[in-house]
């Protein structure tokens, strides 16, 4: 095997999806701490404690003890390098969280399991599944009074629509929780509150000594029935519909108490991809490719608020980043050298000589970038698939105060825009402008950014659409517009239809069935 392939091989990177209170931030420390990489929990996020994680780096989000931006996290295990990418949620998410979703690998999706399925979750999966990546199941609080497995199971099936398979079974819950039962190593680890987990070997079948010594002897029939039906009656295991995203194993467990982390992370290298080819303007780019690409998937401005820069993240796709080296930028055919370059470790950004495909570099940036953008080490040229767009789901009109900063408001409104910061519509008579975003706080980071940055004071005025899709111009009759129906024109001059709600979305569809509409999240 050649360096590249081992490096290649070795990595994985993966974004943990949840719904806000799942356990994702748990479930990241004990991760961390397998990795090594922090000595106590509590330090990758404070919002309840009122410590600040390492990943809160603009005021904002001080203020808020949130993560505005997904954050990165590296650490080796068992001799694999992994790169975690935080996917912010619930007030915190915004377009960013989607994207993340581009530049991974494989996904974790943690499931509160007293509660199920929840929202966020579902339009964070729904991403997840179009990309045909691994995605691995936790359901977490085991430690809890929660829902009856097999109804998590085939809530999975039905709300997700995806096979299920699951990896490890619990035994017993809430009060009365005594572990789980592994059915790919075929062992019960025992749970034992806050101490380390014990693990016995069980065929399934066999009661043993051992076994009785630490199960309450009431669940072992149980669990030998519950372990043969599902051989019998669940689904079958295939690696490779797991590696296609067409099944997702489920693991149980309790994060708070650390328990069935380990075996569950243990599960998860063999049955996730290391970086993979990613699809490009001259058809596949693979990760062994010997010239360095890679594509930028967000932009963070005052990281740092005592320089004013921003950071470019950069997905590392084929060949090696080296510090210092030059790369071209296709789309404007303008090169540069990068000098100054990130990695993100737990507990602090460093600067990185080396980056393998699957890692994520920050680059510093003037203002050269736009999210989406490839850049290329070697004399190539050419360009990765467009990140799919997400339609928002809220608008807001916006102004500015002060008339005298016209000039600088359409300045920043246009470089913020550039960014991915919120998306911009006009109307097309007026020329007001309409920002969207698929979560609250892009209108805030958005609002305070114009002002420390541009010094320009906003007004917002609320909207009540809410969904959003694209209409070729041609289509559009004066009849179907009105209040609950607007038209707006998006950056590119193209014709989006603004809808209150899905009551008038469908009695829109039923009125006109001849109409296109598209979200171009669809299109892509
Ligand atoms: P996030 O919003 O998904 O990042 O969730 P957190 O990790 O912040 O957890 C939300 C709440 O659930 C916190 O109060 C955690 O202490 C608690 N929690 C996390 N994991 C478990 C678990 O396994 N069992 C129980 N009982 N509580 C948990």
């Amino acid at each position: 095997m050649s360096i590249q392939q081992e490096q290649v091989e070795s990595r994985r990177t993966f974004a943990i999806i949840s719904h806000p209170d799942a356990g994702k931030t748990t479930l990241t420390e004990k991760l961390l701490l397998l990795g090594g990489m922090i000595r106590s929990a509590g330090t990758v996020k404070g919002k309840k404690s009122g410590k600040f994680a390492t990943s809160d780096w603009m005021e904002i989000e001080k203020q808020r003890g949130i993560s505005v931006t997904s954050s990165v996290m590296q650490f080796s295990y068992r001799d694999h390098f992994i790169n975690i990418l935080d996917t912010p949620g619930h007030e915190d998410f915004s377009e960013d969280t989607y994207r993340t979703l581009t530049a991974v690998d494989s996904a974790v999706m943690v499931i509160d399991g007293t509660k199920g399925i929840e929202a966020q979750t579902l339009k964070l999966f729904k991403v997840c599944r179009m990309r045909g990546i691994p995605i691995l199941t936790f359901i977490n609080k085991l430690d809890r009074e929660g829902k009856d497995p097999l109804e998590l199971l085939e809530e999975i099936e039905e709300v997700l629509e995806i096979e299920s398979y699951p990896a490890t079974w619990p035994i017993g819950m809430g009060k009365a929780f005594q572990g789980t039962y592994d059915r790919f190593t075929k062992q019960v680890e025992v749970y034992r509150g806050n101490e380390e987990s014990v693990f016995i070997p069980f065929d399934g079948k066999t009661v043993t000594k051992e076994l009785e010594e630490h199960v309450r002897s009431e669940y072992i029939p149980g669990l030998i029935d519950e372990i043969s039906l599902l051989e019998e009656a669940g689904n079958e295991f295939d690696l490779e519909k797991v590696k296609r995203g067409e099944l997702t194993p489920v693991f149980f467990g309790s994060a708070i108490a650390n328990f069935g982390v380990q075996s569950f992370f243990n599960s998860f290298l063999p049955l996730t991809l290391p970086p993979q080819p990613r699809h490009a303007s001259k058809g596949e780019v693979s990760p062994l490719d010997d010239g360095f690409s890679g594509f930028i998937f967000k932009i963070q401005a005052n990281m740092n608020p005592a320089h004013r820069d921003r950071i470019a993240f950069v997905r590392v796709c084929s060949g090696v980043f080296e510090r210092g080296m030059t790369v071209t930028l296709p789309r404007t055919g303008r090169s540069m050298k990068l000098a100054q370059s990130h990695q993100f470790l737990a507990s602090s950004r460093e600067t990185v000589d080396k980056a393998f495909p699957g890692d994520i570099i920050g680059i510093y940036d003037s203002g050269n970038y736009q999210i989406g953008d490839t850049i290329i080490g070697g004399s190539e040229t050419f360009e990765f698939d467009e990140l799919p767009k997400f339609p928002p789901e809220m608008f807001r009109k916006v102004r500015v105060k002060n008339a005298m900063k016209h000039k600088h408001f359409e300045k920043g409104l246009t470089q913020l825009v550039q960014e991915g910061a919120v998306q911009l519509y006009k109307t097309p008579f007026f020329q007001d402008y309409i920002l969207g975003a698929v979560g609250e706080l892009q209108f805030q980071v958005f609002e305070h950014r114009m002002k420390g940055e541009y010094g320009v004071d906003l007004e917002f005025q609320y909207m009540n659409h809410h969904i959003a899709r694209w209409i070729p111009k041609e289509q559009i009759q004066d009849r179907m517009l009105d209040s609950r129906v607007l038209h707006v024109l998006d950056r590119d001059g193209h014709s989006v239809l603004l809808f209150e709600n899905d009551f008038v979305f469908r009695l829109f569809q039923d009125k006109y069935p001849d109409v296109t509409l598209t979200t171009s999240f669809e299109k892509k």
